[in-house]
């Protein structure tokens, strides 16, 4: 079977971002493929065990993707500090004679976001406001490739391989099906220790904080990658609760307009014309700047201006994501290179201002956790599950069966059309179903499955 057709029916997504349609991104050629297998964001480990364990799989991946797209040239962008991922890689490109480069980068954050992926191996800045395709390169990530070796042999994606770390009783990774509550993800590591506590869905710098009271209800997507407990007064969490409005009195009060915001911006350093020290006086003294608050579009979220940079405890990452909020839902239209040619020019200090991983775990209070490295995965699979039909970007999908009805794992339950933006879902484990208006539920059917015993 063609290759897109395999992926769209398997209901592949970037699992490292914002949920992409894999069909979509790669219906293309190009001239580099890149893998991006930097897993940057700290304290995760989910994207190092698959390199461990399925280098394999990976590889064959890469090879099937790479010709797809006709590529010139496949690079595997990774820390060189993951010794042990290396290795098994170098072992499956050799086992596979296949043309496949390594690069192995500095520990720095956020070099797994694609700009800087892209920066460090092709040396090319990306335009402001582009996508790798702009410089002839598609980026994939090292689950989203698994998951597409996997469409090949018609296994549609229904489960997640995730890290469950911080302040648990026994940090883990752990194989669920999706739509599994995030309290039996946690669960399975033992809890979490404090009595107030907080979830990250995703890695600490960029993931969404979930409140403890809501992990009940919420479930485990194809993007999840990482769940991180941390005190509820952990200044990671604290700095996520503020209200908008706080954030900009602290801000007109507070604000020195020293520019390290600015000055240690990764995509500032890229050549890009993002200043979120001009965001943060212009929102600060409720300026009409439209140049600054444009800038706001080429933040790639990545918290360093706020967690890291910013001697005052400023929150510019947050200001910026409102910024964009409200130009987006305001009808604004983003201009597609917002006036710089191809040719970026990184800043001249780009080399000494990236941020060493280590330095940013210690800064951002994690240093406690860092020691963490995970290797055993425990296998759960819950009694009900909760499909969100949302899980990517574009339009939810259409539920193709019925409340009451009977679904066996790896069933499609939910539709896009080939050529919209959305992505198919599947039955993740087998039961009767209930359908809501945002989700599919499934629980399992005990006496069927009693009775095939
Ligand atoms: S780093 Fe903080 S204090 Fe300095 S300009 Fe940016 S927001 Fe203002
Ligand atoms: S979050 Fe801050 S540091 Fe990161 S890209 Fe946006 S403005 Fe730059």
């Amino acid at each position: 079977m063609e290759l897109i057709q395999s992926i769209w029916e398997a209901g592949v997504v970037g699992a490292g971002g914002a949920g992409f349609p894999s069909h979509i991104k790669l219906n293309t050629t190009v001239d580099t493929l890149i893998i991006n297998a930097v897993e940057c964001e700290p304290l995760l480990e989910t994207d190092k065990y698959y390199m461990r364990y399925f280098a394999e799989e990976l590889i064959k991946s890469i090879e099937i993707v790479g010709a797809h797209l006709k590529v010139s040239r496949k690079i595997i962008g990774i820390k060189a500090k993951y010794k042990k991922e290396i290795e098994c890689l170098t072992h499956a490109i050799k086992q596979q004679n296949a043309p496949i480069e390594i690069k192995a980068l500095e520990s720095f954050y956020p070099a797994g976001d694609e700009q800087m992926l892209v920066r460090e191996i092709l040396e090319v800045s990306i335009p402001p406001g582009g996508i790798p395709l702009a410089v002839g390169a598609v980026v994939s990530n090292v689950a989203t490739l698994l998951d597409i070796e996997k469409s090949i042999r018609n296994i549609p994606v229904t489960s997640r391989v995730i890290t469950v770390t911080g302040a648990v009783k026994t940090p883990t990774l752990i194989s669920v099906p999706i739509g599994t509550s995030i309290k039996e993800c946690l669960e399975l590591a033992g809890d979490a220790l404090p009595a107030r506590y907080a979830v990250i869905l995703g890695g600490p710098m960029m993931g969404a904080d979930c409140h403890m009271e809501d992990v009940k209800n919420t479930f485990v997507t194809k993007t999840l990658g990482g769940i991180v407990v941390l005190p509820e007064d952990h200044p990671i969490i604290t700095r996520k609760r503020l209200s908008f409005q706080h954030i900009i009195n602290r801000t007109a009060s507070s604000c020195i307009q020293c520019r390290m915001c600015t000055d240690l911006c990764p995509r500032f350093l890229n050549g890009h014309p993002l200043w979120p020290h001009k965001v943060m006086r212009a929102i600060g003294n409720g300026e009409k700047a439209l140049e600054a608050y444009e800038s706001a579009l080429l933040c790639c979220e990545c918290g360093i201006c706020e967690l890291y940079a910013c001697p005052m405890g400023l929150s510019p990452k947050t200001v910026n994501q409102k910024v964009k909020q409200m130009l987006l839902s305001g009808g604004y239209k983003r201009k597609p290179s917002l006036g710089v040619s191809l040719t970026t020019e990184v800043h001249e200090m780009r080399n000494y201002r990236k941020v060493h991983s280590n330095r940013l775990t210690a800064r951002v209070a994690l240093s406690e956790y860092e020691h963490i490295h995970l290797d055993q995965v425990i296998l759960f699979t819950p009694k009900c599950v909760t499909i969100g039909l949302k899980q990517h970007i574009g339009k939810p999908a259409i539920p193709c069966i019925k409340t009451g009805d009977y679904v066996t794992k790896g069933e499609c339950i939910a539709e896009v059309e080939k050529d919209q933006m959305g992505a198919r879902i599947h039955a993740s484990i087998s039961g009767i179903v209930t359908v809501t208006e945002s989700a599919v539920i499934i629980r399992k059917d005990e006496q069927k499955e009693a009775r095939h015993d």
